[in-house]
Order: C-alpha cells, then sequence, then structure tokens
C-alpha cells in the first residue's frame, strides 16, 4: 500500500456536520484516534444552512413541557412508524444535550428572565425550539467546530471526499478517499467507521438542499451490505422560494410561521383552516382568533393550522394551486408583514429579510412571500442500533440525516439538529466503544482499494460519453415528475424504467480534464449514490402501497393497518436491490400509554 497516502485511526468519521462533529468529540472524549473526513471545508457542511432551531423540552416557555409531551409529538409527526427507542432517547436526551452546547459556548436567544428562548414550530404542541434567531445552524457548527478543533484526538481531512469504504472479511476495515483539490487518492484504515454524510436532496430539481447532499454514505453503506430503511419517506418542505427561477426551492424557514406568519390565498384567504385533518381537529384552532390568540399569548393548545405537520401544509398548498388559488407563480402567499412591526421581523428573521431581499427584490417587513414545495429531508436512510448507532455491518454506525428510524414517516422541524446532538454522541460512544473491545485490527485489501479507485478513475480515462452534468439533470427531473409530492404506481414504475435507463448510461459517463479539481468528475463519481439512492427510494415508494406522513399515494389514499406494522428494509443481496418488509419493533406498553392517554 506504499504507493497510496494512508492514515490509520480508532474511528473515521465522515462528515463534520453536526453529527459528525458530535460524533468525533464524543469518540476522542473516550480515547479513540478520530479521523474527521469531510467534502466540504470545515464549517461549510449542510448544518450551517439550518435556521428554525433545535427542540428540545427545556419548558423555559411553557413549563408544561416535558419529554413525554415532546416523544408524544415526535411519534403522532412520524404517523406511528419512528423507532420508539429512538424517540424516547431523542426527547429525554435533547435537553441535556442543548445546555451542553451552551457550556461549550453557543449563545441561544433569550427569553426576558434570561432563559434559552423556545419558538413554536410545526407538530409541536408547546414552543420547544432552541434558537439563534434564524441562524441556529451557524451557531451550532461554529461551536462544535470549535470544541473538535481544539481536541488532541481528532485529524481534520477536509475538502476529501470518501469513495467507498472498505471491508476485513464482514466488518469495517476503513474507506477510500480522493483530495478534491489533488485527485490523489487516499485510504483510511480505521476500526470503526461512523457515517454522518447528510442527505440525498440532490436528486430533486426543486430542493433546498446543498451540493453536499448527493448520497454518498446511505450509498456507501449498501454497498458494504447495510440495511437501508424508510427510503419512501422524503420530506417535501411547504415553503420554499418559488420566485424568480433561480432561486427556486430555496428554504423559506417555518420559524416564518411560528412567529406569526399566515398562508394565504390568490384571494387573500387563510386556506389551512380547510385542511385540518380530523385526527387534528381538537387541537388546531377553528377560527382565526383562536389561531391568532395562539401566536399571541400561547395560552391554550390549539394550535394555527399554518403550523399543522409539513406533509400536511405541503400538500395543501399543491390543492390551492390546483384549484386555481395558487400565487402567481403556482404556490401560496406568506405574510408576516401585515402581522409583525418590521423591527421584530428583520430582529428575529435576519435571513429571511436578506434572502428575499437580495435574491427576489421583495421586502417582506411590506410585503408577503410567495412560497411553494421544495424537496427537504430524507426520513429514511441508514438502520440502526437505537442505543449504540450501530448499523447492520460490524463497525460501521452511523448518525443524523443519514440514519433512519427516529422520525417515522414524518420528521417534525426542529427534530434534526438535536437528533445530530443525541444520536451524534451515541455514534461516537458507540464506535469508540467497539473499537476498544476489538481483539485483532482489521486489514486493509489492496485489491478493494484498487477496485474502488479504479470505478472512480474510469469516467476521466473513457475517450468519449455520456456528459455528467447532463445526466444530473434528466435525473432530478425524472425525480420531480415521478417520484414527487404526490405518488401512483404508474408514475412510479415509469420513473424506475427511466432510471434503469440512466443507470446504464451512468456507467458511461465522460468527465473531460485531469484529475486536479475537476467538479465534473466529483460529479460523474456522485451520480452512482444519487442513481442508486433515487432507484431505492422509487422502488421502496412502490412497495408502501398507502398514504402515510410524507408519502402520498393518489392510488392508496389513506392509511393501510398492514403498513403500520411494518418498515420497508433495502438490502443488496447477491448484487441486486431487493425490497423487503420487516416487522416494526413493538412500542411499550407504558410508552403506548403515553401516546393514547393524550389523544
Ligand atoms: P450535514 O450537516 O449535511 O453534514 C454532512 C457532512 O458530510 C458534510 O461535512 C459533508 O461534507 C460530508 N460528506 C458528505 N458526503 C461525503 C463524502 N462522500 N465524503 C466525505 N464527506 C462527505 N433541521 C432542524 O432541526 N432545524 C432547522 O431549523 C433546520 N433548518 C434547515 C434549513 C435548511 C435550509 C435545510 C436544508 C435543512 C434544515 N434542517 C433543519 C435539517 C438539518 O439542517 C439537517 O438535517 C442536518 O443539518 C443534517 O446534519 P448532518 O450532520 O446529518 O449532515
Amino acid at each position: 500500500m506504499d504507493d497510496y497516502e494512508s492514515h490509520e485511526h480508532d474511528v473515521m468519521v465522515v462528515g463534520a456536520g453536526g453529527a459528525g462533529l458530535r460524533a468525533a468529540i464524543e469518540a476522542a472524549a473516550q480515547g479513540a484516534s478520530v479521523a474527521l473526513v469531510c467534502k466540504s471545508l470545515l464549517g461549510k457542511a449542510h448544518t450551517v444552512m439550518a435556521e428554525g432551531g433545535a427542540a428540545a423540552a427545556l419548558g423555559n416557555v411553557r413549563p408544561e413541557d416535558n419529554w413525554k409531551v415532546h416523544f408524544r409529538d415526535t411519534i403522532r409527526g412520524g404517523k406511528m412508524l419512528n423507532d420508539w427507542r429512538m424517540a424516547q432517547l431523542l426527547t429525554q436526551e435533547a435537553p441535556d444535550q442543548i445546555l451542553e452546547l451552551e457550556r461549550w459556548g453557543a449563545v441561544f436567544d433569550r427569553t426576558p428572565d434570561g432563559k434559552i428562548s423556545q419558538r413554536p414550530f410545526g407538530g409541536h404542541t408547546y414552543q420547544r425550539l432552541c434558537h439563534v434567531g434564524d441562524r441556529t445552524g451557524l451557531e451550532m457548527i461554529r461551536t462544535l467546530q470549535d470544541h473538535a478543533v481544539h481536541q488532541d484526538k481528532i485529524e481534520v481531512f477536509m475538502e476529501c471526499t470518501l469513495t467507498g469504504l472498505l471491508k476485513d472479511g464482514n466488518r469495517i476495515a476503513g474507506g477510500l478517499g480522493y483530495w478534491r483539490e489533488s485527485g490523489r487518492f487516499v485510504v483510511f484504515k480505521a476500526k470503526a467507521v461512523v457515517l454522518a454524510t447528510g442527505g440525498i436532496g440532490k436528486a430533486w430539481k426543486t430542493t433546498s438542499n446543498s451540493w453536499e447532499y448527493t448520497g454518498d454514505g446511505i450509498s456507501m453503506a449498501f454497498a458494504a451490505g447495510a440495511d437501508l430503511m424508510d427510503l419512501e419517506f422524503t420530506q417535501f418542505h411547504p415553503t420554499g422560494m418559488i420566485w424568480p427561477p433561480s432561486v427556486r426551492g430555496i428554504l423559506v424557514t417555518e420559524s416564518v410561521r411560528g412567529d406569526g406568519g399566515v398562508l394565504k390565498n390568490s384571494e387573500g384567504e387563510r386556506f389551512m383552516f380547510r385542511y385540518v385533518p380530523e385526527a387534528f381537529l381538537d387541537e388546531t384552532a377553528a377560527t382565526e382568533e383562536e389561531a391568532d390568540a395562539w401566536l399571541e399569548d400561547n395560552l391554550n393548545n390549539r394550535r394555527p393550522p399554518d403550523l399543522l405537520t409539513r406533509d400536511v401544509v405541503a400538500r395543501a398548498i399543491l390543492a390551492e394551486a390546483k384549484a386555481g388559488r395558487g400565487s402567481p407563480h403556482g404556490g401560496a402567499l406568506l405574510d408576516i408583514a401585515s402581522r409583525r412591526p418590521p423591527d421584530f421581523i428583520r430582529r428575529k428573521l435576519p435571513s429571511m429579510y436578506h434572502q428575499f431581499k437580495e435574491l427576489a427584490g421583495v421586502d417582506i417587513t411590506k410585503e408577503p412571500m410567495e412560497v411553494g414545495p421544495t424537496y427537504h429531508y430524507s426520513m429514511g436512510g441508514i438502520r440502526v442500533d437505537a442505543d449504540t448507532a450501530a448499523a447492520t455491518v460490524p463497525g460501521l454506525f452511523a448518525s443524523g440525516e443519514v440514519a433512519a428510524g427516529l422520525h417515522g414517516a414524518n420528521r417534525l422541524g426542529g427534530n434534526s439538529l438535536s437528533d445530530l446532538l443525541v444520536f451524534g454522541r451515541r455514534a461516537g460512544l458507540g464506535a469508540a466503544e467497539y473499537a476498544r473491545k476489538l481483539h485483532t485490527a482489521p486489514v486493509v485489501d489492496r485489491g478493494q482499494v484498487e477496485e474502488v479507485s479504479r470505478a472512480a478513475l474510469a469516467p476521466l480515462e473513457r475517450a468519449s460519453g455520456e456528459n455528467p452534468y447532463n445526466l444530473h439533470e434528466e435525473l432530478q427531473e425524472t425525480m420531480e415528475e415521478y417520484v414527487g409530492i404526490i405518488r401512483t404506481e404508474e408514475a412510479l414504475q415509469q420513473g424506475v424504467a427511466r432510471l434503469e435507463k440512466l443507470k446504464q448510461q451512468a456507467g458511461l459517463v465522460k468527465a473531460t480534464g485531469t484529475r486536479h479539481y475537476n467538479p465534473g468528475w466529483h460529479l460523474a463519481i456522485d451520480l452512482h449514490s444519487l442513481l442508486t439512492m433515487s432507484e431505492a427510494v422509487a422502488r421502496a415508494a412502490l412497495e408502501r402501497k398507502e398514504s402515510r406522513g410524507a408519502h402520498t399515494r393518489d392510488d392508496f389514499p389513506d392509511y393501510d393497518p398492514h403498513f403500520a406494522k411494518v418498515n420497508v428494509v433495502v438490502r443488496l443481496v447477491d448484487g441486486e436491490m431487493r425490497i423487503l418488509q420487516e416487522p416494526l419493533p413493538q412500542i411499550p406498553q407504558e410508552l403506548r400509554e403515553l401516546i393514547e392517554e393524550e389523544t
């Protein structure tokens, strides 16, 4: 292996967003030597974009809040398909994790009496999101990064993309990556690997996700034999920018609605009152006066319908547009200008103010915003054990958006940032413990290294072939059209057929230029994970013949009791992608009662 740059650590963490940083900090705290590998510059991970806040039942604004109510909200939001143990751990541990972040230097917004301020968000009974204006992710990354870079045991490899995992028999032995600048390969030998590479949003055309979200981690885990789960549940956030076309998809944070903004149609009607699902009638305000009272002083539990879960709001916006009551460019109008003074808007929503002013020429203190659904989050990902974050391949761990289970059929806003802290820590702990207990270190096999590097170099070495940018565009159009918010058997089948064709074309992709900083080549490599994950999403969506949470089937519009009991699992068997149904772990009676007694 002398001809390859190579590094050896106890634990390799791939990804330096919230989950990866927290995992690396914990693994180092347990005494493990850690390689922290990320394909962007340290500090520029997708987590930086998070706006609204991190959900934790601190009870600072509403003393009645506690983990049990948060647990109930999370499970109900996930339509009972969540891994109950993950939901329990998240809701019990999030408050301590937020306080720890504060001790490490995070400066959250405050209540008048000096506690961490908490704002309302969709699907949360009480004001629960700890935030820093609408730049919470930036503060989180800043704090975690500052903490991580002062740990001697963490070695950072940034602008380095991992392309494949390496195994010794059936257990993990490390991974192969390349430096984005030079294109040179680097071997990471590690006893345990934590994947924290985030989601797959770049498979869709209208997306709030950053360039990093090409599904690399999920795809590498799949290739290494790990189970994937819940991939059919893709969250479309109801409020992305829709005009001008160049900014379509950029997120408009839910905090706008949490801080008093309301959705209106072209007739000026607050249409969300017409879309309250029966199950939520008791909890959702029936009149504008009740909704306003909640937002003003939060004295009762009847939430404004604008803050129903994202799946409900996204479908309502689509329905209004379809009925001819959409905004000028086919979405809805989000109005905070008529409801809050300009100073309040600029203070609580500084990024939104600048985003609309600079990108759309709209002053949100004076005019409504035009918004529509945008692909936002993957509830599905790598199947993990709740307590240790271990995947189904020995030595492999996963946390953050790359992992599955916590959010079930639909994630509540704010639950991701707390997920990163709670399960990032648990993944770091799990990986360090696994590494410590290993009797023999795994050995990296040269043949595997050469196989992964050959596959990565193939697009550069072909004399001619498909253009990676064209293929990516076709993929995004396919996913948008056939695997979007509203799905049918026919559309999904057509989508799968198109993906099959794209896979064949991607096998012949040609990147021009050399290995030196060559984004076309990087995309040619990423196409493999984008296509693998897109196919897995489409096939899982075909398998779930019902509508639940973020998965809406026009041809199966209702819940099906059979599918309430199963997860759709995607597994590689003899080189083939297999789609299976596996029983959902049974929720213990005492936790079931928590949900039922309140319902
Ligand atoms: P990321 O932060 O995305 O980090 C992924 C890391 O993996 C990066 O360092 C990347 O470089 C690296 N990586 C990827 N592939 C490779 C590879 N092949 N090799 C090496 N490194 C790799 N959630 C909330 O709870 N509250 C919010 O208010 C909120 N607001 C949001 C606003 C926006 C605009 C968006 C897009 C999302 C928001 N979310 C929010 C969701 C949340 O931000 C993400 O789910 C979360 O940040 C994901 O964190 P992560 O650590 O899993 O991954």
